[in-house]
């Protein structure tokens, strides 16, 4: 990149490639970019991509030793964006109102019926109802109607997946299911994954990131680099899925 005369304008940062730092054997790579500022600044993006800011003259080496005091702080902000989902208004439950199961959007139909049923038809989410179609009660059955999808999408999931990781030799985890408002998933050290119910709206290929990312902390528990190292190579796509599912999957 070029500029008049030599010189870089003030608020302009230049690229200037990537570099890593080495802590423990384990590497954390970032972009730097360059410019007439007179600190160092530092930034991990949504996608668990780490952006180092430099003035023009510090040295690599002296910027390798910022970015290795900031590693706690680089993980922190990693997990963070990997668990978080994303604050979205919820869908209605009057028919017409949009929702999604597996990556798929569907239109909510309410009728009146002789009997509770909710089915996929279609392309909508038919919802029949024997009682008054309020709010509160279409919403208890579309949501009965997820839970019992995740319990067979979601454990066929984790048997896909727990057969990906067979050379890790990791027992076959129990798994629970259940609403969670800050993250996607989490496991005990007693060998359970919780998942979040609401992923069931995400695609599966999101679902089946979450899946790979529990089980891999049966092997390692922090998020650092060995534990990123695992997931990719299992799952070399992992961070493209984890950007789809904080963009627009799953959410309630
Ligand atoms: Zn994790």
């Amino acid at each position: 990149m070029r500029f008049p005369f030599g010189t870089i304008p003030k608020r302009q940062a230049v690229d200037a490639g990537t570099d890593s730092v080495a802590v423990e054997g384990e590497a954390v790579a970032y972009a730097l970019r360059r410019s007439r500022r007179r600190t160092l600044g530092i930034a991990v993006h949504p996608d668990g991509s780490v952006v180092v800011r430099a003035p023009l003259r510090v040295s690599k080496a002296r910027i390798r030793e910022f970015v290795a005091g900031k590693i706690p702080w680089i993980e922190k902000a990693r997990r963070y964006f990997s668990r978080r989902p994303p604050k979205a208004a919820p869908p209605g439950y009057a028919s017409g109102e949009v929702h999604r199961f597996l990556g798929q959007e569907y239109r909510l139909v309410v009728s009146r019926g002789r009997a509770d049923r909710v089915e996929l038809l279609l392309g909508c989410l038919c919802v029949t109802t024997k009682a008054d179609p309020s709010e509160g009660r279409i919403r208890a059955l579309v949501e009965g109607w997820y839970r019992e999808q995740a319990d067979v999408v979601f454990l066929d999931r984790l048997a896909v997946c727990h057969r990906l990781l067979a050379g890790e030799a990791i027992p076959f985890p129990a798994l629970r299911i259940r609403k969670m408002t800050s993250r996607w998933g989490s496991c005990s050290s007693a060998g359970r994954i919780n998942l979040n119910l609401w992923l069931v709206k995400a695609p599966v290929a999101c679902l089946d990131y979450v899946v790979v990312h529990e089980l891999c902390h049966f092997k390692v528990r922090s998020h650092g680099p060995k534990f990123w190292q695992l997931v990719a190579r299992y799952m070399p796509d992992y961070a493209e899925r984890r950007k789809t599912l904080n963009a627009d999957g799953g959410r309630e």
